[in-house]
C-alpha cells in the first residue's frame, strides 16, 4: 500500500527521511552490530546519540546556554503536575491563562497544589479565540505563569508572547514545538510531548532555565524533579531511548532544509493554501478568530454533523486520514505539522472543493 496523507493531531506524520533512516539503521545502528533499541543507555554509542541530539536541538532553537534540555518520559500530561511541583512553593501562587482543553488540565492538575488562579480564559467562546493579557492580568507574586502556546484541538495558537514580567512563562508547546523559531529567552519553562511535531510517543521534552532548578517541593516524585533529572543527564533511570534517536534524526532533518526559517516558510505556505480556501468559499467555516489561527492544526466544519461524518469518512478512503475533529469538538481538524508535505494540503482543498460540489447542503 502507498504511504497516505496522515492528517492525525499526534502521533502523527514524520519526515519520510527520517522513517527511511530509521529502516536502514533498524537491524544495525552504525558498527554497532545492534538495534538502537537493544543498546544499554550507558554505552558509548548512545551517550553519543543523546548527546547528538541535545546539541542539534540547541542548535535547532537556539536555546541559550544557561538552559537544560530533558529527555524526559510521561507524556505533556505528566507535565501537567511537574510544573507546579518543581515550581510552586509551598504557599505559593500560580497563575494560568485557560486557552483550551491541554491549558485547562494543566490548571486543574496544579489546583492539587495550591494556590491557583484563571487569569484569562475564553471558555465562553468555546476557546475560540486566545485571550490578550498584559502585566495586570497576572499577580505579582505568582511562582509562575502557565500557557498552553497551541492549542491542538481548537486550532489556536497565541498571536503574542504574553508580558509577565519578572514572573516566569510556562509554556506547553507540545503541538508547535520546531514549527518555527520561538525566543526562548522569554519563557522560564518550555515542554512539549514529542509525538505531534519530534519524534515518536514516549519521549518528553523540557527545556527549563537553571535558577528554575532546584526548587521542587520535598514531595515531587524523584521521577518528577526536574533537577535530579539534570544531574543526571536525562538518565536517572533508562530514558525513551528510541524516541529519542528519532527525535536527533528530526532535527537533522531540519537542519538539512535550512533550519526553523525555512521550516516556518513551508508551513506558512501550507497553512495559507488551507485559510485561503476557506475564507473564499461559505460550504465550510472555520469557528477560530483569525487573530488566533494555527499554523499547525486547522480546524472547519460544514454545519451539518451528518455531513461532517461523511466527509472524514470520504477523505479517508482516498487516502486523507484522520480528518475527524477531536471527540470533544466534532467537526474537522487538519493537523499540518512540519513533516506533512505541500502536496498533502493541495490534496485536502482539492478535495473540500469537490465534496462542496457533490454534497449541496438541504436548505
Ligand atoms: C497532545 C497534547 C498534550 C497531551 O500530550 P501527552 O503527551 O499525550 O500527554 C498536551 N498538550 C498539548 C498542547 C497537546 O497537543
Amino acid at each position: 500500500m502507498e504511504r497516505v496523507y496522515n492528517f492525525s493531531a499526534g502521533p502523527s506524520m514524520l519526515p519520510e527521511q527520517v522513517l527511511r533512516t530509521a529502516a536502514a539503521e533498524m537491524l544495525c545502528y552504525r558498527d554497532s552490530g545492534m538495534s538502537v533499541m537493544e543498546m544499554s543507555h550507558r554505552s558509548p554509542v548512545y551517550e553519543e546519540i543523546i548527546g547528538d541530539a541535545e546539541r542539534l536541538l540547541r542548535e535547532v532553537m537556539n536555546i541559550p546556554d544557561n538552559y537544560k534540555v530533558l529527555f524526559l518520559q510521561g507524556g505533556a500530561s505528566t507535565q501537567f503536575a511537574a510544573v507546579p511541583l518543581n515550581l510552586l512553593s509551598e504557599g505559593g501562587k500560580a497563575d494560568y491563562i485557560l486557552s483550551g482543553q491541554f491549558s485547562t488540565k494543566a490548571y486543574q492538575e496544579a489546583l492539587k497544589y495550591g494556590d491557583v488562579a484563571v487569569a484569562a480564559s475564553s471558555k465562553e467562546s468555546t476557546f475560540s479565540y486566545v485571550p490578550q493579557t498584559n502585566r495586570s492580568s497576572f499577580r505579582a507574586d505568582a511562582d509562575y505563569v502557565h500557557i498552553c502556546f497551541n492549542n491542538t484541538i481548537y486550532g489556536t495558537k497565541f498571536p503574542y508572547i504574553p508580558d509577565t514580567g519578572e514572573i516566569p512563562l510556562v509554556a506547553d508547546m507540545s503541538s508547535c514545538i520546531l514549527s518555527e523559531s520561538v525566543d526562548v529567552s522569554k519563557f522560564g519553562v518550555i515542554y512539549a510531548g514529542a509525538q505531534k511535531n519530534m519524534s515518536a510517543a514516549g519521549l518528553t521534552v523540557v527545556i527549563v532555565r537553571e535558577d528554575l532548578l532546584g526548587k521542587a517541593r520535598k514531595s515531587t516524585p524523584t521521577m518528577l524533579d526536574w533537577k535530579v533529572m539534570a544531574d543526571n543527564g536525562s538518565m536517572y533511570n533508562t530514558p525513551p531511548c528510541y524516541a529519542i534517536y528519532i527525535a536527533k534524526l528530526v532535527y537533522e532533518w531540519i537542519l538539512e532544509l535550512g533550519g526553523l526559517s525555512e521550516m516556518k516558510k513551508r508551513n506558512e505556505e501550507k497553512a495559507k493554501l488551507l485559510y485561503d480556501y476557506l475564507d473564499g468559499q461559505e460550504y465550510y467555516s472555520a469557528p477560530v478568530e483569525k487573530a488566533s489561527r494555527s499554523m499547525m492544526n486547522v480546524t472547519f466544519v460544514t454545519g451539518d454533523a451528518e455531513l461532517d461524518k461523511k466527509f472524514a469518512s470520504e477523505a479517508s478512503a482516498q487516502g486523507l486520514k484522520n480528518l475527524k475533529g477531536h471527540r470533544s469538538v466534532g467537526g474537522m481538524r487538519a493537523s499540518i505539522y512540519n513533516a506533512m508535505p505541500c502536496e498533502g494540503v493541495e490534496k485536502l482543498v482539492s478535495f473540500m472543493r469537490a465534496f462542496a460540489a457533490r454534497n449541496p447542503k438541504k436548505q
